[in-house]
């Protein structure tokens, strides 16, 4: 049996949380190694983000892709049936897989951003040779920490972070409505190709990205009006509920507390 090499590894999602973890261990592990899975539905801010972090590290992040066979052949193979909460196959076809792939046999330890003041545990991997390091969890770091080490290497938060709460595909599923009307705003030719894989099967039934409603129906003023009053008004009663919060970080920990329990373990770190 060939020897197994040892590696120390660095799964980015170009969100926050991954991008302080890659400066927090630049200098603490040699040898470790930057990875981005890539689906290429990324939002144009996550792939910014992602440079500006690598010119930060000076160290190259590997983007790995699937193996040809992108999100469109998936959704053939399967009919059209749209992923969701409980039939995530994007993340196994465009995430997981690759990442195994890339592993192999080694013997690898993976370093993942979940933050001490988080109660979540993350991606686990099903392959035994692989062993999950949970550094900020050790160390106590806390967002306020990731906060300060964004803003102390000048990288900052992601240019989505206004209006959107994680990074990930532009399409994603686990993304609230008031996510969507953000995508509306800010980048609306990728909403409407969202909105392209939306249909209505011969039998009538609905593949939308939303439960209970197309994103053309969502785009309708009337409804982007009342979606933002109905966002305005949780925030309001967020703030009621915790006087200290600081006001930057109030979007972003309010979408969060919504969706710790659904959101993606592998791709919102
Ligand atoms: S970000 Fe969302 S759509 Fe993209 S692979 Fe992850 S779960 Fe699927």
């Amino acid at each position: 049996m060939p020897n197994r090499r040892t590696r120390h590894i660095l799964c980015l999602s170009g969100g926050k949380d991954s991008s302080a973890l890659a400066i927090y261990l630049r200098d603490r592990v040699p040898g470790l190694e930057y990875l981005f899975l890539d689906t290429e539905m990324e939002l144009p801010e996550t792939y910014e983000y992602l440079d500006k972090l690598e010119a930060y590290l000076g160290k190259r992040i590997i983007r790995l892709k699937h193996d040809g066979r992108g999100f469109d052949h998936h959704l053939a193979l399967r009919r059209g049936y749209l992923p969701s909460p409980r039939m995530r196959w994007c993340t196994e076809e465009l995430k997981i897989k690759p990442l195994e792939r890339y592993i192999g046999n080694d013997r690898v330890f993976s370093y993942v951003g979940i933050r001490s003041d988080e109660d979540r545990s993350g991606y686990m991997s099903r392959k035994p040779n692989v062993t999950p390091v949970f550094p900020f969890k050790e160390d106590g770091v806390t967002k306020a920490d990731v906060l300060r080490m964004l803003e102390k290497s000048g990288l900052g938060l992601p240019e989505y972070d206004p209006w959107r709460s994680r990074s990930g595909c532009y399409l994603c599923f686990f993304q609230q409505r008031i996510e969507w009307v953000g995508l509306l705003e800010n980048h609306p030719d990728l909403f409407w190709k969202a909105a392209a894989y939306e249909k209505t099967s011969d039998s009538g039934e609905r593949y939308t990205w939303v439960a209970s409603e197309s994103l053309e129906e969502l785009a309708r003023p009337e409804r982007v009006a009342e979606i933002k009053a109905e966002h305005e008004q949780r925030m309001a009663l967020e703030r009621l509920r915790i006087p200290d919060r600081p006001l930057f970080s109030l979007f972003t920990e309010t979408v969060e507390a919504w969706q710790t329990e659904r959101g993606c373990p592998i791709c919102e770190l």
